[in-house]
C-alpha cells in the first residue's frame, strides 16, 4: 500500500507521468507539447507533455531523444513538420521513465524500422515492468559509450553511474557542442531519485563528476524537464549535488535533523538558484527548488543510514493520494535492486 502511495507521488509530483489530479480538475494542469524550439543549427527542443523532447535532424532522418507522456506522438510529429520533412529515423531514450519513453509507440507503430536506443540498465527496467509498452523496449542498447552515426550526424551516449535512476544516458551531439542529460538535471534544481530503478543521492555527485571529465567540448546542456542550460551551469550543479552530499555526512554524523542540514546548505550563497523558495513556471505541479533539496537531504540520510530510501517524494507519509490512471504506463511495483 504505501509502496503503491509512493509510486503515484512519483507520478503526480515528480515525473508528472499522467496528470491525475489535472485529469479530475483537482489540481494544476502539466503543460501540453509544446512549440518546437531550436537549440543550434540542426538541434531543437520540444518542451512539456513530460520530459523534453530533443529533435536531431541528420542527412538519414530525425532523430528523437525521450518521447515525453503517452499519446503524444502526433503532437511531436507535427512540430517536428515544421522545421524538416525527413522522416524519425531513431528514439534514443535517456532513461525508463514514461515521460521520456511515452510515445515510442507512435512513432514505431507508423515505421517499424525505428530504432530505439537506450542504456542497458533501462532495457533491464522495462523488462521488468509488465506494463510496460513494448514500444518501450530498446533495440539496441550500450553500457559504457558508443557512437552511432557519423561526421556531423554523430551521436556518442554515455553512462557514467546512478544518479536519477541507474541507466541515465548523456546524449551528446559534437558537431553542434550541445547534449541531452535527461533526468540527471531537470529544472536546474536538486533532481527526483527514482530509487525503485537504482536512482541514487550519494552516487549523483560522483556520476555528474565523471561526465564533466570524460565530455569534451560541449557548451548546451538539454535538461530533461525545463530549459537549456549551459556547461558552466552544469559545472555549479554538479558542486551543489557534492554539497549536499557533503553536508548530509557532516550533519548526519553531527547528530543534526536534514532541515539543519538543510540550512547549512543555505549559506552557501553560490547555490542560491537550488534554493529558490518559489515554485518555477510550468512546474505548478511539483515542489519548489529549495523544497527538493530537502527532499534530496532525507535521501541521503537514509542512504548514508543504510535504510530502504522512502523519503524520495516527500517526507514519509506525505505522499499525495491520487493513483496512477487505468492502463497508464507508469511503472508497476520494481522488483528490489
Ligand atoms: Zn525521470
Amino acid at each position: 500500500m504505501r509502496r503503491a502511495r509512493c509510486l503515484a507521488a512519483i507520478v503526480v509530483v515528480g515525473f508528472g507521468v499522467t496528470g491525475v489530479a489535472a485529469q479530475r480538475g483537482s489540481g494544476p494542469r502539466i503543460p501540453p507539447t509544446g512549440t518546437i524550439e531550436k537549440v543550434r543549427e540542426n538541434l531543437y527542443k520540444i518542451p512539456g507533455a513530460g520530459g523534453n523532447t530533443t529533435v536531431f535532424i541528420t542527412a538519414d532522418g530525425v532523430v528523437l531523444v525521450d518521447t515525453k507522456l503517452a499519446n503524444n506522438g502526433e503532437a511531436i510529429l507535427k512540430q517536428v513538420q515544421t522545421v524538416t520533412d525527413k522522416p524519425v529515423s531513431m528514439i534514443i531514450n535517456t532513461h525508463v521513465h514514461p515521460d521520456h519513453n511515452g510515445s515510442n509507440d507512435y512513432f514505431k507503430t507508423a515505421r517499424p524500422m525505428i530504432e530505439i536506443v537506450a542504456h542497458e540498465n533501462t532495457k533491464k527496467w522495462v523488462t521488468a515492468n509488465p506494463r510496460a509498452n513494448p514500444a518501450m523496449l530498446p533495440d539496441r542498447t550500450f553500457t559504457d559509450r558508443t557512437t552511432l552515426g557519423k561526421g556531423k550526424d554523430r551521436i556518442d551516449l554515455y553512462y557514467f553511474g546512478a544518479g536519477h535512476t541507474n541507466g541515465d544516458a548523456f546524449v551528446v551531439f559534437p558537431a553542434v557542442r550541445a547534449m541531452c542529460i535527461g533526468d540527471l538535471m531537470a529544472w536546474n534544481m536538486a533532481p527526483l531519485i527514482d530509487p525503485a530503478t537504482g536512482g541514487s543521492v550519494i552516487a549523483l555527485p560522483d556520476t555528474l563528476e565523471k561526465a564533466m571529465k570524460g565530455i569534451k567540448n560541449v557548451e548546451l546542456v538539454i535538461e530533461g524537464h525545463g530549459s537549456v542550460n549551459t556547461w558552466d551551469g552544469l559545472r555549479a550543479y554538479t558542486e551543489f549535488n557534492r554539497a549536499l552530499v557533503n553536508v548530509a555526512k557532516v550533519s548526519l554524523a553531527g547528530g543534526k535533523a536534514p532541515e539543519q542540514a538543510l540550512d547549512q546548505l543555505a549559506t552557501n550563497t553560490k547555490f542560491a538558484v537550488f534554493m529558490k523558495e518559489e515554485l518555477l513556471k510550468d512546474l505548478e505541479y511539483g515542489g519548489t527548488p529549495k523544497s527538493r533539496a530537502l527532499i534530496n537531504l532525507n535521501v541521503a540520510y537514509q542512504e548514508l543510514k543504510g535504510e530502504p530510501v522512502t523519503t524520495n517524494v516527500g517526507p514519509r507519509g506525505a505522499a499525495p493520494p491520487q493513483t496512477p490512471a487505468p492502463g497508464s504506463t507508469a511503472p508497476a511495483t520494481p522488483p528490489a535492486r
